[in-house]
């Protein structure tokens, strides 16, 4: 058994002892603790049972939050999956309107020529229903092009059918005009105009200017 000295008192004291002899300095303070701490039990008690109310407590809570959780992301979800007319932003209705303008102003009906000729010669009043009043966009083979004094304005006519004197009459405001300087007969060209009517025994378009194909 060896002998160490006390750190307190410098008095030489067994290893083993639990305290200083000369001045009761803990020399080995796990085994004193153990036989001063064992016999008053009780008081460590107290502290440990509050705890699991405190437990019970943060568990409460976790699941009132996970649920509020739940609850907001259902609310997301709903407003997502179900909007309603009132809950649009003003840039989400303007998006909408404007759609439903686009959708329904300038779609071009497309056409051929021939096939416009057609079909008003098959049944006028059925065309009429189809071309009048409608943005066309015409396809087909120039066969004149002729301006008019008098009305300040051209008119191109597209080949119609096999034959040369029906065709599709194009009139073009004076504006559009120069754009129709480099056209010449027998050429392919795509135009778009307003569909009017059966005038003369040809289709006829108001307002047109070449388009892309
Ligand atoms: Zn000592």
């Amino acid at each position: 058994m060896a002998l160490i000295k006390c750190p307190e008192c410098g008095a030489e004291v067994s290893e083993r002892a639990f305290t200083c002899l000369k001045c009761g300095y803990p020399i080995n303070p796990q085994l004193f603790q153990i036989i001063r701490v064992a016999p008053p039990s009780p008081p460590p008690l107290p502290p440990e049972t509050p705890k699991p109310p405190v437990g019970l407590k943060t568990k409460v809570c976790a699941e009132i939050i996970s649920w509020a959780i739940i609850l907001s992301l259902g609310i997301i979800i709903w407003r997502v999956a179900f909007p309603s007319e009132n809950s649009l932003t003003p840039a989400k209705s303007a998006a909408i309107s404007s759609t439903k303008v686009t959708s329904t102003a300038p779609a071009a009906v497309k056409v051929d020529a021939r096939e416009l000729f057609n079909d008003y010669s098959v049944n006028a009043t059925a065309a009429d229903s189809k071309y009048k009043g409608q943005i066309l966009k015409v396809s087909g083979r120039v066969l004149e092009i002729s301006k008019d004094p008098l009305l300040n304005n051209a008119v191109v006519r597209l080949e119609a059918s096999s034959l040369e004197t029906p065709s599709v009459r194009c009139s073009f405001s004076s504006a559009a005009i120069p754009e129709l300087s480099e056209l010449k007969r027998g050429d392919w060209v795509f135009l778009e105009g307003k569909g009017t009517t059966m005038i003369l025994g040809s289709p006829t378009l108001a307002d047109c200017s070449l388009t892309a194909p």
